[in-house]
């Protein structure tokens, strides 16, 4: 597991880290400890909200070249890239902001005496996180968690070093002490290691099925409790009132935003039939109008995917698809004359139950596309995955809307627009895309000890 910063619109490797050793790792996980112990559960939330707030304003302060980081490590496209640099820094605002009310001790009401239920801190937690928004997976982590007096060390992908490291310099600019943020270039079984230590408390992934299930079972043998953000496979769901201009662009960003490498991209595009031709007619001219380039330049519409790995994935699933007896509509390969892990903007259609695709989410700019007879028949397909994340409902009507949402087997569902993110905003699914919430009121409640004091 090799920590490597590797270019993906050219191929060109741009740095190297080591793993750390054993020993290494035994010091951060002492400090870590440490900290936690004699320093950071000991503070008041002002002085945690302190530090937050001032990593807040680096952020926003060098925000072009912590964007331009993403954009070299993952291919983003420089303009989310500030984009998701302005959200990192509004969710350390907005936890140094409202922590202290979101913990505050709340006396329950008892037949006899007092009591009250107090949130402490549990200890050193410990994240495991994805290259796909390299720097909000760990802000929405991290904020939260320090602001409720936890320490955290991060275990990034290995594809973003350079974005891991920047965001740990960042915590000890802000005036993080020692140990409270730390990251960590460890290797798989280092990561069990870490996981296994008795003085991580909890632990938090974002990424793929496979990785959480490994994780999540490993902390589970620890009796640790744990929280997973794992992959989606969203419905976008248009019916037949649907304003039909407002559906297509949503539909192009929600499938295209971030090179479609997002969970809650929306993958699945489920179109009544008196819709159908023409949402189909607009979708498609939308996407072959992408163009590809170098996502530095604020001109390409179109970022390469994050890795020649990713690539070839993404083209094994569309092969499998088409063997399977799907259409392809538009795209369906690489692109041509570009060295980056470049994928046509790609339209999938004919994708019957059988189907590897049915189940499969692809991350990528494939998009999905099934016509369905009614309501009804939408909703039963949106259900139809083993994923459970986000969703959309375009009406016009919005109770209507609102009705569809909670038949909708997902965790968020987003009535006329794609699925998006905000700090006040609760994130996270059911079935396979995994459990426990991040962000909002409800995501600092997920590591803290609710204490119960109970006076006789
Ligand atoms: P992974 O799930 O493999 O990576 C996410 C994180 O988990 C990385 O830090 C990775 O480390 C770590 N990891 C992976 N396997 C293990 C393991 N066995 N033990 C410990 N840590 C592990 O995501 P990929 O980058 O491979 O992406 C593949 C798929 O994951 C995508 O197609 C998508 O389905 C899903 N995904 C979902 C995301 C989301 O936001 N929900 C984000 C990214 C991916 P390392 O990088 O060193 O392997």
């Amino acid at each position: 597991m090799a920590y490597q910063s590797t270019n993906p619109y050219d191929g060109k490797v741009l740095q190297t880290f080591e793993q750390i050793s054993d020993a290494q790792l035994e010091e951060k996980l002492t400090q870590a400890a440490s900290c936690f112990e004699s320093d950071w559960r000991h503070k008041s939330f002002a002085e945690r909200a302190a530090v937050l707030a001032r990593a807040a304003t680096l952020l926003r302060e060098r925000s072009q070249a912590f964007a331009e980081l993403i954009t070299l490590e993952m291919g983003k496209l420089i303009a989310q890239s500030l984009g998701e640099v302005a959200l990192s820094a509004a969710i350390l605002d907005y936890y140094a902001e409202n922590a202290e009310r979101f913990l505050a001790p709340e006396k329950l009401s008892t037949p006899r005496g007092e009591a009250l239920v107090e949130s402490s801190p549990i200890g050193v937690l410990f994240g495991v996180e994805p290259w796909n928004y390299p720097y909000y997976q760990i802000a929405r982590f991290a904020a939260p968690n320090l602001m409720a007096g936890n320490v955290v060390m991060v275990k990034h992908a290995s594809s973003v070093p350079q974005c891991a490291q920047a965001f740990e310099r960042l915590m000890i600019d802000a005036g993080a002490p020692a140990g409270a943020y730390t990251n960590l270039f460890i290797s798989k079984e280092q990561v069990a290691q870490v996981i296994d230590d008795a003085r991580i408390r909890a632990v938090a992934l974002t990424g793929s099925e496979a990785a959480g299930a490994v994780v999540a079972a490993r902390a589970g043998q620890n009796l640790k409790k744990t929280t997973m953000e794992l992959g989606g496979s969203d419905a976008f769901i248009v019916l037949d009132d649907a304003d039909l201009d407002k559906a297509v662009k949503s539909a192009v960003s929600g499938r295209m935003g971030n090179s479609g490498q997002a969970c809650t991209a929306s993958k699945r595009i489920i179109v009544v039939d008196s819709m159908a031709d023409r949402f189909l007619e607009k979708f498609q001219a939308a996407l072959e109008n992408f163009q590809p380039g170098d996502p530095m330049d604020k001109q390409t519409t179109l970022a390469p995917l994050s890795s020649a790995d990713a690539l070839k994935n993404l083209l094994g699933q569309v092969e499998g698809a088409v063997a399977g007896g799907a259409r392809v509509l538009t795209g369906g390969g690489r692109i041509a004359g570009q060295a980056g892990a470049f994928m046509q903007p790609t339209i999938l259609t004919d994708i019957d139950k059988g189907n590897p695709a049915y189940m499969q989410e692809f991350f990528g700019p494939v998009a999905l596309f099934f016509r369905v007879a009614d309501e009804d028949a939408a909703v039963a397909l949106a259900n139809d995955s083993p994923f459970g994340l986000g969703g959309s409902v375009f009406t016009q009507d919005i109770e209507r809307g609102k009705r569809l949402a909670r038949r909708i087997d997902t965790g968020m569902v987003f009535i006329n627009s794609g699925a998006s993110s905000s700090p006040e905003l609760p994130f996270g699914g059911v079935k396979n895309s995994g459990y426990g919430r991040e962000l909002s009121g409800a995501g600092i409640q997920e590591f803290v000890n609710k204490k119960l004091i109970r006076v006789s």
